[in-house]
């Protein structure tokens, strides 16, 4: 039987889950609670969404959902517009079908966004956020939360097991592993989610028509076309949205997962993982549901090593960007890989490449070419490919900064995934982050080596690099 709302289990969660973002109190005189929809753009799963219904139960007053699409954050794209806006209009009616009352905000960028939210906080009660320390998520919400006068609360709904479990930085996936699985058994039951019980007033919906727009009324391409974003990093095939991530994780399930241990090491097979990172980003389906489907269908070996990259890796990396201000620099490697850089840092680089060569997939080398087209041709790059691309970012860079910048760049720019905590950790483990130091090498130092060269004898890469040639689709603008 799943928890009901408002259970002993869900208020424990609920308590882990949720930081004060400010020290206001609830304005219990104003008509509504909102919860502020940006980095979890779900309805299930959604602990932030949960705590805005029980507080909005509690003081009596009606919810209204407000979800915002920010055209000002880095990156922002018709790439990622277009992602984000499918899920979107799936959004609207699912939440009609739930008797919950959403809006679709599309910012124009500069402070748009935040100063929307805080005119609407004149007649908030409460503010509920997402808790996400990439994206901007978490400087919109400071920033937010020093303007407005009502309390505002954001709400962790990333990992399986509460980031708050874990109070300071894990030092690799070793130490963070068992505790993981300690938690997860209470972590990981099901809550059975419901509408508020106060409807959110016509009047009230009325006032917001002029700022918000439904996103079922209109082309997407209509609504992206206007937009002050990327223009050149174009919508890729892959859909946005919980239906598309069901259908991604019903064929993984049946498919991919009963020999994930081989076929994910195997660039070619492009349905050897679950392709899901994208929505997951966006926390467009929920990781307790993609565990649940795992776990159900595979066998214990599979199985585990799926967990382990859903889980541990991924809650890793959660827990760096968490716990570790740092995180967005290279300053943040550990120790032995910081002495390691700067013993090596006038090292002879044999090749190196400019970042301009390296955007449009001109390299010397063919495996990382493919790589790049695939990344700007779906906005997606496989997991093995991946490590082999940025590992050589590292040699053919001229400084270890610029090899860094670039990397997160490149990722950031084309990537669905892009953005993410899973973006930097994965950088940084190109680095050093979360591995041990190895024999001494010229450039990489005691840095962990990876060479193209060496990967055509490991992975049966042919047909991977035949299938990423050229097409004039790839040229980067
Ligand atoms: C240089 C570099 C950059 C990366 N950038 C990103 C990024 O921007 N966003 C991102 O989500 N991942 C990133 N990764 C990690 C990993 O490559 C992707 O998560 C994976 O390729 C996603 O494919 P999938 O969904 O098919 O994975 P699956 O194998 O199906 O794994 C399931 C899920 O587990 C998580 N996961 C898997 N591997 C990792 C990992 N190593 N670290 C953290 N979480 C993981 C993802 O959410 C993924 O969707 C990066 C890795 C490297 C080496």
């Amino acid at each position: 039987m799943p928890h009901p709302l408002g259970s002993p289990f869900v208020r424990d969660q609920l308590s882990l889950r949720t930081v004060p973002a400010n020290e206001r109190g609830v304005c219990g005189q104003r008509p509504f609670v909102l919860y502020w929809m940006q980095g979890t753009q779900r309805l299930e799963d959604n602990w932030a969404l949960r705590l805005a219904t029980v507080e909005a139960d509690r003081v009596n007053k009606p919810l209204l959902v407000l979800h915002t699409i920010d055209s000002g954050s880095q990156y922002a794209s018709a790439r990622f517009h277009t992602f984000m806006l499918q899920g979107a209009q799936e959004l609207a009616s699912r939440a009609e079908r739930l008797g919950i009352t959403y809006r679709l905000m599309i910012c124009r960028g500069g402070q748009h966004c935040t100063t929307s939210i805080e005119r609407l906080a004149a007649d908030t009660a409460l503010i509920v956020t997402d808790l996400f320390p990439t994206e901007g998520v978490a400087q919109r919400t400071a920033r937010v939360a020093s303007r407005v006068d009502c309390r505002v609360l954001a709400v962790d709904s990333v990992g399986l097991v509460p980031a708050a479990c874990f109070d300071r930085e894990e030092y690799s996936a070793r130490t963070i592993r068992p505790k993981l699985h300690r938690l997860l058994a209470t972590a990981a039951e099901a809550v059975e989610d419901r509408a508020p019980k106060r409807p959110f007033p016509a009047s009230l919906a009325d006032g917001l028509a002029t700022s918000t727009v439904d996103p079922r009324r209109f082309e997407i391409a209509a609504l992206v076309q206007p937009c002050n974003v990327d223009h050149a990093v174009p919508p890729v095939a892959t859909r946005g949205g919980l239906t598309a991530a069901r259908q991604r994780l019903d064929t993984f399930v049946s498919n991919g997962l009963t020999d994930y241990c081989r076929r994910r090491s195997v660039p070619s097979d492009a349905g050897g993982t679950s392709r899901l990172s994208g929505h997951l980003h966006y926390g467009m389906i929920s990781p307790l549901e993609v565990y649940n489907a795992a776990r159900a269908a595979a066998d214990a070996r599979e199985g585990e090593a799926f967990v382990e990259e859903m889980l541990t890796w991924r809650e890793l990396s959660l827990n760096f960007c968490l716990r570790n201000p740092g995180y967005a620099s290279l300053a943040s490697s550990p120790a032995w890989a910081q002495r390691s850089m700067a013993a090596h840092a006038g090292d002879t680089r044999p090749v190196t490449h400019g970042l301009d060569t390296l955007e449009r997939a001109q390299s010397a080398d063919p495996i990382w070419n493919a790589g790049q087209r695939e990344l700007v041709e779906t906005g997606a790059m496989h997991p093995i490919v991946r490590m082999l691309w940025g590992k050589a970012l590292v040699e053919w860079a001229p400084t270890y900064e610029a090899a860094f910048t670039w990397m997160i760049h490149l990722n950031d720019r084309y990537s669905l995934d892009g953005r993410d905590p899973a973006s930097y950790a994965g950088v940084h483990w190109c680095f050093g982050k979360f591995d041990r130091p190895f024999t001494t090498r010229a450039v990489w130092g005691t840095i962990r080596p990876m060479s193209l060269t060496r990967a055509r004898l490991k992975y049966d890469l042919g047909d991977y690099v035949a299938r990423w040639q050229p097409t004039p689709a790839a040229q980067v603008a």
